[in-house]
């Protein structure tokens, strides 16, 4: 696939001469290039943007969203498209390729109750003959910097909302995951918005800096790894614009023994290898309180070892390769570290080669058994499929672990007491909280909640946090005194 910028309504090739190849994660086949665009192409998509806002903001509402239910039916029945093109991309399933649409179409839904939404307030004779208002006005040329685990749906915790919001827009895709977006934005294309409302750019570093420093983009949205988020929403901010980061994650599960036992082991198993664990959600570690330890320490195990892993278009496959051949030594290295610092390895993924796709960048389910507190195993996000597991005596223990780490993204208890999931979902620190849950992936209409060090800034993407975001207010105090209106 070629591998276009969109800027002004118009597919344009950048002036460039460096691409990064585009690997299908399952058989090594080279399936596009993605140029990496200069600050010149940033710039070009930035003054469209600026130039299309004017007319853009002065769209009612209820009309912008117009585009958006068009959208909502042409992603619908595109789905198929998509989804497999998300397969190729990025190494999943099919089912969780369409899964994951499913949830940016549940963004685009909300949005277009963006009418209501934003409307504002007004409060009547705060003192005699003066009303004061709040207007909420959209921010300006906003954009989003997006990362390669959800080439389709992490975009749309964003999109829909900054242009219903009435703001123009320009989308930096993952320069590993380039196709995606190629294919929603000719469906984008056919909703005919006016020109420049909509901009994609794509690159990498040097397009994500010329973002950071544009003078005329006001907001910025990212999700991607922490350091890079840090990064992101440091320079952002120094720039003055507003900036919300979402970070990086290493997310706990703790089994009490009262829990479906069953049920807790195919949850997080499933949380676990789902998305082959590229997923800030995943459950990356498993705490068994007590006696839940045996017998959840034989299920997960089984659970790992027989995870049918394949090619994600393949209808038996349960869990699709790693996004390339470097996750895959980083991945296989973190492992052997684990083992150095003393887990022992029940079930191991290393050297994965599967029959048929001997050049893809697999590696199976893995289990590391005992890790240590503290041990980099322990606080290092692996993304990756492999669950490191550890335990203690009380619940008390596992929330303190769960508090001593430095990411908060989310946290699951299974458990079948209500006392036990009402003091665990009181006391931890972290955003997303699943109760006898192992994805907690709120729904469109609630913010994406991540906590510490997987998120800088205040408000979220997703639902009303994100009509806040693409909006600033504005307060208007008004003196209509009683003695004009006698006039008429
Ligand atoms: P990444 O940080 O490598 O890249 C994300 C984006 O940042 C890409 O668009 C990339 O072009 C850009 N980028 C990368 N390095 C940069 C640099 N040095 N300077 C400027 N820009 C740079 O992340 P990834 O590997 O694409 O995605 C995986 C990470 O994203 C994991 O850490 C995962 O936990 C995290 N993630 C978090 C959430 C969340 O909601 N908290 C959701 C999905 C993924």
């Amino acid at each position: 696939m070629i591998i276009l910028n969109y800027i002004n309504g118009e597919w344009i090739e950048p002036k460039i001469t460096k691409y990064m190849a585009v690997l299908n994660p399952a058989n090594g086949e080279v399936i596009a290039r993605t140029p990496l665009s200069l600050a010149a192409d940033v710039d070009a998509a930035a003054k469209a943007a600026a130039e299309a806002f004017p007319a853009w903001r002065r769209t009612p509402a209820q009309d912008r969203v117009q585009y958006l239910f068009k959208l909502k039916f042409l992603l619908e029945d595109n789905l198929d498209e998509i989804s497999r093109t998300i397969v190729n991309e990025c190494g999943k399933t099919y089912e969780e390729a369409k899964a994951e649409m499913r949830r940016a179409i549940e963004n685009v839904e909300v949005a277009c109750g963006i009418p209501m939404l934003s409307k504002g307030e007004i409060s009547e004779d705060i003192a005699p003959g003066i009303d004061e208002i709040l207007l909420r006005q959209p921010v300006g040329v906003c954009a989003t910097i997006a990362p390669f685990n959800f080439p389709g749906m992490i975009p749309f915790w964003y999109l829909p909302y900054a242009l219903a919001t009435g703001n123009t827009y320009i989308m930096k895709p993952s320069e590993k995951v380039p196709m995606t977006m190629q294919v929603l934005f000719r469906i984008i294309e056919r909703l005919g918005l006016p020109k420049g409302v909509i901009n994609m750019v794509n690159g990498s570093k040097e397009a994500v800096d010329a973002i950071l420093d544009h003078p005329v983009i006001r907001a910025i949205t990212f999700v991607g790894s922490t350091s890079v988020a840090r990064y992101i929403y440091r320079r952002a901010s120094e720039n003055g614009k507003r900036v919300q980061a979402q970070g990086g994650a290493k997310n706990p599960a703790i089994v009490l023994p009262d829990a479906d036992m069953d049920m807790a082991i195919k949850i997080i198993a499933d949380s676990a290898f789902g998305c082959a664990g590229q997923r800030c959600l995943a459950v990356s570690w498993a705490v068994t309180v007590g006696e839940a330890r045996n017998y959840f320490c034989e299920g997960i195990c089984d659970a790992a070892a027989t995870r049918t892993v394949g090619y994600g278009l393949e209808s038996d496959t349960k869990m699709g390769p790693v996004i390339n051949k470097a996750s895959v030594q980083r991945i296989e290295h973190l492992i052997g570290l684990g083992v150095s610092e003393g887990a022992s390895i029940p079930v191991d993924g290393r050297g994965t080669v599967i029959k048929g796709y001997e050049n893809g960048s697999f590696v199976r389910p893995t289990i590391l058994m005992d890790i240590k507190p503290g041990g980099d195993i322990w606080k290092t996000e692996i993304f990756g499929p492999v669950l490191g597991v550890m335990h203690v005596n009380t619940i008390d223990d596992a929330i303190v672990l769960t508090n001593s780490g430095v990411y908060g993204n989310q946290a699951s208890l299974f458990t079948s007491s209500g006392s036990a999931a009402r003091k665990f979902r009181y006391e931890v620190d972290a955003g997303n909280i699943g109760i006898n849950i192992g994805v907690a992936a709120p729904m469109a209409f609630f913010p994406f909640s991540g906590w510490k060090e997987s998120f800088f800034g205040d408000l979220h993407g997703q639902g009303m946090d994100a009509v806040d975001f693409f909006t600033q207010k504005k307060v208007v105090v008004e003196r209509w005194p009683k003695q004009w209106s006698r006039k008429f």
